[in-house]
């Protein structure tokens, strides 16, 4: 929430009317000119409002009387209560402007009745701090600007305006005098862990949305599971998942900046698979199921037995061996002795498992919604691939031939990520290693804490909510 100074006019206009009173016989005091009735009341509002300014005027020469001076006082206040009537006719009011189509700062300011030169030193003193040509239609302004209630020719005075240019961030200007000064104001952030759960109805991502996981963090959670689990096949409805991260909210718990996964489970018909954060001492940070071991999150590059195999054709267009033409290579192909086994490479369901044209002996496995791979050229197959079969990564599916369109043995190895074929070579790797010694035992009593203090609740209340139905 924006806090703007909420201006109470009835005691405004009670204050001026007892400054009218003090001016008026302060200047009778100092001064014998009279007031004029026509100087304009807004000035006159800026010069009694400024604290700071002192009251100064030449002394006059001539002696006063008595008479005199109570005649001018009686005159000055009259004069005086003229001025702070006309200056009741300035009422200070919340706008909140919109910007439309081909709209700019100026032209949503002069709208609303402020004056092009006034517009332009507002647009002058924001320029440092937020570039004005950054507004967005249908943007906000929030705006305490002066009208003239009785007289709305009159132009409008702009006091205050904020716009916000993030969340908790906003900018500010306000009217000091005839100048305007900006800054920037940010919320004070608070850190917070969440720790929410859910049932799993239908869609992952939406039954998180529903109970208020920010869509950074469901991604985030849905890119560590990636490689291990197939989210169309391997969730069901009635699974549950389990998250814990951090985030930065505002004093008014305003989500302004979601963090790090702290813990994240899916608790599946079959299995339950939990992955705790774990940074090293070089900030190194990966995810490891509660007895350290990584998951195995990224597809095989080289999913050979021969881990020195070389690329005898890489990836993208080549003069084909064979057809003697230039074609685009669709995969990577490595040179490796007949018979080699030939890993999956990463864990999921074998597609196709047959003999497949140009391709000899071929074997996909798909591992998720997002990515497959394809092997070609076998000699032969392992024993009990057929579609269907589950396989995890470093598996032997198969051993390196020369079957189909082939001038000598090597793996035809392909990636197909959303259904386009992508270079083995370029895909995200992780290291994937599995935690060990000290590394280890800090890691399990950084999960012994994760679990008292958040993980353990979720069973409790998983059981609580079963209980209900
Ligand atoms: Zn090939």
């Amino acid at each position: 929430m924006v806090k703007m100074p909420v201006i109470n006019n009835h005691r405004m206009v009670g204050v001026c009317y007892f400054c009218a009173i003090i001016a008026a016989f302060v200047l009778s005091l100092v001064h014998n000119n009279r007031v004029e009735a026509s100087t304009d009341s807004k000035d006159y509002f800026a010069y009694l409002m400024e604290s700071d300014n002192e009251i100064v005027n030449e002394t006059d020469e001539g002696a006063v009387t008595n008479d005199d001076f109570a005649d001018d006082i009686q005159d000055n206040i009259k004069a005086m209560f003229e001025v702070v009537d006309n200056m009741v006719k300035y009422e200070n009011v919340e706008k909140v402007l919109e910007v439309q189509k081909g709209d700019t700062l100026i032209s949503v300011l002069t709208k609303a009745g402020i004056t092009r030169e006034a517009a332009n030193k507002i647009y002058y003193s924001i320029k440092s701090d937020f570039n004005p040509n950054s507004l967005k239609i249908g943007q906000k302004i929030k705006t305490i600007v002066s009208v003239n209630t009785q007289d709305s020719t009159i132009p409008a005075e702009l006091n205050y305006m904020v716009i916000d240019i993030n969340a908790g961030e906003r900018v500010i200007t306000a009217r000091n005098h005839d100048k305007f000064e900006t800054f920037i104001e940010q919320d004070e952030l608070l850190d917070k862990t969440n720790a929410l759960q859910g049932v799993i109805n239908g869609n992952l991502s939406k039954s998180m949305q529903n109970v208020g996981v920010p869509m950074r963090a469901v991604n985030n959670f849905i890119n560590l599971f990636a490689y291990a689990v197939d989210f169309k096949r391997d969730v069901k409805k009635g699974d549950k998942f389990e998250i814990v991260y951090e985030s930065q909210v505002t004093k008014d718990d305003k989500l302004i900046k979601c963090g790090k996964i702290i813990y994240a489970g899916l608790v599946l018909r079959k299995q339950k698979i939990a992955l705790y954060r774990y940074e090293d001492n070089k900030g190194g940070v990966d995810y490891y199921t509660p007895g350290g071991q990584a998951l195995k999150r990224t597809l095989d590059r080289k999913p050979l037995a021969f881990r020195n195999a070389r690329i005898s054709s890489p990836f993208g267009r080549r003069l084909h061996p064979i057809l003697k033409k230039h074609v685009i290579h669709w995969g990577v192909d490595y040179a490796a002795p007949q018979g080699t086994p030939i890993y999956a490479g990463g864990d999921g369901v074998v597609q196709a498992a047959k003999y497949n044209g140009g391709y000899g002996n071929y074997i996909k496995i798909r591992h998720n919604s997002e990515f497959s791979t394809a092997y070609g050229h076998m000699s032969r197959f392992a024993k009990g691939m057929r579609p269907g079969v589950r396989v995890t990564q470093g598996q032997i599916i198969g051993y390196v031939g020369s079957t189909g369109r082939s001038t000598g043995p090597h793996l035809h190895y392909e990636v197909i990520q959303n259904g386009k074929r992508v270079n083995p070579r370029t895909i995200k790797a992780s290291t994937g290693e599995n935690l060990s010694g000290q590394a280890l035992n800090k890691f399990k009593q950084k999960v012994d804490q994760v679990n008292k203090q958040y993980v353990d609740a979720f069973s409790g209340q998983a059981t609580a909510k079963l209980a209900q139905k």
